[in-house]
């Protein structure tokens, strides 16, 4: 029987930044690398964060997946673990350390601990899961224990990358596996799958080594407290601020749910070495001299609900930013968080602090590779084909430019976007079939209830707001029984708009009270009330008809859009459906 082809479906992180989830098949068989999330864009409102479309999986019944294996702890690799265990019961996970601890405090959350069996393995492991021969190799990159992978397959060895840079002076000491890139080279590698993040930056990324002359100028003149914001999973650059306050004396408290979570959790693997007695709690970090003190915070993107939000806003109960404190963001916003990040750092210097961000000093360095590190990696690995992954479309398309570059010709490079397959068999890659590879939105409790039509019903509220009439009308005569109701949000500021209120209280009211009685003139009347009232106003167009009559007295209801506010933050707070019915 002719071995079946591997096929390789991506179903997030090609296209996009974020959300990055590639199963791995070979027959029935399959294996998933990363499930991970993507934050959502200032225009998609209301959502808290997006996951893969993996309907494709659900549907392929006769697929057995034999285990979920992780690269490293980000979010946009780990974040959607909950969502993958409740789908696939029993599939065992396969991790490196730090990474099987970030996915255990999830699953702990999420109560799905006991529905699956987490494998902690070793960079540098050789291990099967199904047919799949895996091996790992260490890369260096902003969180500690991350891997690559070789997938040995019937079909040829399959190189994944991972999130990757070269870092020869990375925080942990721990480099990168040439080795183990060079011993694969000399295997033969098939195809290679590479991190594209930064393949519009030209050079090398700097070394996370460079942070610790930006920390250590900062430290030594800095008079007050400091605090340093940075992603809680970024455990490398919490060890550094430990260094810098070590050597300046100062003792070290953590804030932030995650934060906290994160360190303890480190601390117990000894990833992040933290002497007990330089741990103070927030209280003491009230007390001490501030010259002695660094608080860790989370909130490094501005998101409103983490520490340094609040802080900046004055609204974090256990701490607060005094004239004189230093704060350090030491972190990129996430394209899309500019915004939110810059408003944080201007309210920080309202309170007095002296901010520092990159690039006012090298606060943050990427974690991915530039384009020197991607000509690296294809010259070590020397694949047969490539397939760059882990980017928006426009870095694909550079880093394929850039293996042009390395001497793999261009019929053997494949850009290709979430749901498109890649076979493998022995006569080399080539494009499949398209499976679903979109968006699930996550807003709160509901998973994929929202689409399209809710996101453009949001975006139209965020412009025009919304205008509910409610009417009281009798069944019988249908003339209105006592005073219409106008309820507004985002359209008006009600107390100045007196007779504007008026003026459409006497519309509906004489509209309401003109001709015969049937619903369906009632429904026409409350239509031609909308309308005589939206000429009073002209920005405020769409009205709708929310409900007609059923009862002796029924309830009309007009609406204008559906309800929502736009809050400071640019975000929105949705308001319950104000549809007024029977
Ligand atoms: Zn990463
Ligand atoms: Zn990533």
């Amino acid at each position: 029987m002719a071995k079946p082809k591997l096929r390789i479906v991506p179903l997030g992180g090609l296209g996009e930044i974020g959300k990055n989830m590639t199963a791995f098949e070979l027959g029935n068989d399959a294996i998933i690398i990363d499930t991970g999330i993507m934050f959502p864009n200032n225009d998609m409102l209301g959502v808290d964060y997006i996951i893969p479309d993996f309907r494709y999986l659900l549907d392929r019944k006769d697929l057995k997946i034999h285990g979920l294996v992780y690269t490293h702890g980000h979010e946009d690799h780990t974040g959607a673990v909950a969502h993958v265990v409740e789908q696939f019961k029993g599939v065992p996970i396969y991790a490196t350390p730090l990474t099987a601890g970030l996915i255990e405090v999830k699953l702990i959350d999420a109560k799905l601990i006991n529905h699956t069996t987490i494998n902690v393995i070793k960079a540098g492991e050789k291990f099967n899961v199904g047919p799949f021969k895996l091996e790992s190799f260490h890369v260096c990159h902003s969180i500690p224990d991350c891997v690559g992978y070789g997938i040995h397959t019937p079909h040829g060895l399959i190189v994944h990358t991972g999130d990757y840079k070269f870092d020869n002076t990375p925080v942990d000491g721990r480099k990168p596996d040439y080795a183990k890139l060079a011993q694969f080279s000399q295997e033969g590698v098939m195809l290679l799958m590479a991190d594209s993040t930064n393949a519009d930056k030209p050079g090398w990324t700097p070394s996370e080594a460079v942070i610790d002359g930006a920390f250590e100028e900062v430290f030594r003149n800095a008079k007050g407290r400091i605090m340093v914001a940075t992603f809680a999973s970024l455990i490398s650059r919490i060890q550094q601020v430990v260094n810098a306050a070590q050597k300046h004396g100062r003792k070290i408290a953590f804030a932030g749910h995650t934060m906290t979570e994160n360190v303890k959790m480190a601390r117990r693997l000894n990833i992040l070495k933290v002497p007990d007695d330089m741990i103070i709690d927030l209280g003491r970090a009230n007390t001490l001299e501030p010259h002695k003190v660094v608080v860790m915070i989370t909130g490094s993107q501005g998101e409103p609900s983490a520490v340094l939000s609040k802080l900046a806003m004055g609204t974090y109960r256990a701490l607060e930013v005094n004239p004189g404190d230093t704060v350090i963001v030491s972190a990129h916003p996430i394209p899309g968080n500019e915004e939110s990040v810059s408003r944080t750092i201007n309210k920080l210097f309202q309170r007095g602090a002296n901010v520092i961000y990159d690039p006012i000093l090298p606060v943050h360095v990427s974690g991915h590779g530039s384009q020197e590190e991607m000509k690296m990696m294809l010259n070590l690995v020397r694949p047969r084909y490539f397939m760059p992954v882990h980017g928006e479309l426009r870095h694909l398309h550079q880093h394929s430019r850039i293996a042009v570059e390395m001497g793999i010709p261009e019929k053997n490079i494949f850009v290709v976007e979430n749901g498109m397959v890649l076979e493998v068999d022995k006569y080399g890659v080539r494009k499949g079939e398209r499976v679903p590879g979109g968006y699930v939105f996550v807003d709160g409790a509901s998973v994929g209830d929202i689409g399209k039509s809710v996101m453009r019903d949001r975006e139209l509220l965020a412009r025009d707001g919304f205008v509910i009439i409610s009417a009281t009308v009798d069944k019988h005569n249908g003339k209105l029984i006592g005073e219409p109701e106008i309820i507004t949000r985002g359209f008006i500021y009600m107390r100045d708009a007196d007779d504007l209120m008026k003026q459409m209280k006497n519309t509906i009211t004489q509209v309401i009270n003109s001709g015969s009685s049937k619903t369906a003139t009632v429904r026409t009347k409350c239509k031609t009330a909308s309308a005589v009232c939206c000429s009073m106003r002209p920005n405020a167009a769409r009205w709708c008809l929310a409900s007609s009559t059923r009862s002796n007295a029924g309830r009309v209801g007009l609406m204008h859009q559906a309800p929502s506010v736009i809050s400071d933050r640019g975000a929105t707070q949705r308001v319950a459906p104000l549809f007024y019915g029977d």
